[in-house]
Parts: C-alpha cells; sequence; structure tokens
C-alpha cells in the first residue's frame, strides 16, 4: 500500500514536471485585490529588434507579476486606498499609511511604470509626428538632440532605476532620471514615455552592455502610441 502511495505520487510528481509552460500563464496574479496584471498587448518576440522573448516574457509576467501581487498585499487592509486609482495613489503617497508606505512607493510606482512601459513599445520605431514632434523640436532642438539627451539619461543612472520623459498639461517635455520604481507622479508630473534601465530588463542579452540596449529600444518604440499620451496629457486626461 505505502508503495502503491509512493508509485502514485510519483506519478503525480512527473504529472507536474511534464504540465506544459504555456499552463501557467495566467497564473501571475494571483485572485484578490484591486490591481491586475494586464495581458501584453502583443506576442513576446514582438519588440525582438531590442528585447528578445524570454526577457519579455520573465519581466512581464515575474517582475511585474510579483509587484502586482505585493501592491495588492500592500492595499489588502487599506480598502481606502485600494479603492483609488493607481495615478491618485502615487500623487499622494506621503498621505499613503506609513506602515504601507514604501511597500506603495515600490509596488505602486513599479506597476504604473511597467505598464506604461508595454504600452509604448510593440512598434517599429521611426520618428514621431504631428504635435507631438513639434514639442520634441520645440524643447530639445530637434528629434537627434532629444535622443542624445534621454539616451544620457539612460545610461548614467547610476544602478537600478527608469528614464522618463514627462509631459505636463501645456505639453512641455523634460527629461528626469527616478531611481528605483520612482514615477514622476510622485513629483506631481506625468510620463509621456520612460525606459527601464534594471537589470533584468536587458541582462540576458545585452549583461554589462547598457548602452548597446538602450540604443536599439528606440527601434521598438511605438510612436502613434507616445504621440497618443501626448495628445491625452494635454486633454488632462492621462493617468499612469
Ligand atoms: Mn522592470
Amino acid at each position: 500500500m505505502i508503495a502503491r502511495r509512493s508509485a502514485l505520487l510519483l506519478a503525480a510528481g512527473a504529472a507536474l514536471l511534464s504540465v506544459p509552460r504555456h499552463v501557467f500563464a495566467q497564473a501571475a496574479t494571483p485572485p484578490g485585490g484591486p490591481f491586475t496584471l494586464a495581458p501584453l498587448p502583443y506576442a513576446l518576440d514582438a519588440n525582438e529588434a531590442a528585447i528578445d522573448a524570454r526577457t519579455m516574457e520573465l519581466h512581464h509576467r515575474f517582475h511585474h507579476g510579483a509587484q502586482v501581487a505585493n501592491l495588492n498585499a500592500a492595499v489588502a487592509n487599506h480598502p481606502q486606498v485600494a479603492a483609488m486609482p493607481l495615478d491618485q495613489i502615487l500623487m499622494k503617497l506621503p498621505e499613503m499609511p506609513e506602515a504601507v508606505r514604501t511597500a506603495i512607493r515600490n509596488n505602486g510606482g513599479g506597476h504604473a511604470n511597467h505598464t506604461m512601459f508595454w504600452a509604448i513599445m510593440g512598434g517599429k520605431g521611426g520618428d514621431p509626428t504631428g504635435d507631438l514632434a513639434a514639442a520634441i523640436a520645440r524643447d530639445f532642438g530637434d528629434l537627434p538632440a532629444f535622443r542624445t539627451q534621454f539616451d544620457r539619461a539612460s545610461t548614467t543612472l547610476f544602478g537600478s532605476g527608469w528614464a522618463f520623459v514627462t509631459v505636463t498639461r501645456e505639453g512641455k517635455l523634460a527629461i528626469v532620471q527616478k531611481p528605483n520604481q520612482d514615477n514622476p507622479l510622485m513629483d506631481g508630473t506625468h510620463v509621456l514615455m520612460g525606459n527601464d534601465v534594471w537589470e533584468h530588463a536587458y541582462y540576458l542579452r545585452y549583461q554589462n552592455r547598457r548602452a548597446e540596449y538602450v540604443r536599439n529600444w528606440w527601434q521598438v518604440l511605438d510612436w502613434d502610441k507616445i504621440g497618443a499620451r501626448y495628445a491625452a496629457a494635454r486633454a488632462g486626461t492621462l493617468t499612469i
């Protein structure tokens, strides 16, 4: 009987080990909690020109997924926070309950940052157009100067963090660096676009060569999406 039970357990274990990976694809966000990990809006290899599919998978499912789970855990005993939209939470960070403020900062910032990051990629690069192109020319001189300044912000950021382009209601653009998972909403400024320069964003393909990742990243931007974020900022409807 014992031998039979062991055989059954072994069989069960073997069955678990042989479960195909895709079975777990929807399991990144545990049930419960107001925040969810949205599926990527494109295939894992959609950004192959800059980011390999395995990095996309690990980054989205596990890094971002863990932040969503940790954010839900942080607000679990704070229903008044759990009921707030994420942009309001980040803008009112000093008002958050002290016991969970750091968890909200790291995981709420991370959830906002990564949600924006997935949304602005999946494109073919190229150049911005329309009002956004005009704003870049006005605020940075021209597109190459803008890219040079943004690349510098991405490559000189020490340790883990993000380079962002912020946008005011008037449409004024600026480049800022943020450490860890901080988000410019914590300063009351909206994000137009941003690049994740944590090592987990590029290490499998690029190892220590952050500058090469940063240079290639422009090839997968979706300028239509970024242009829509610019219009939303002007209209006062941009959230995270
Ligand atoms: Mn990341």
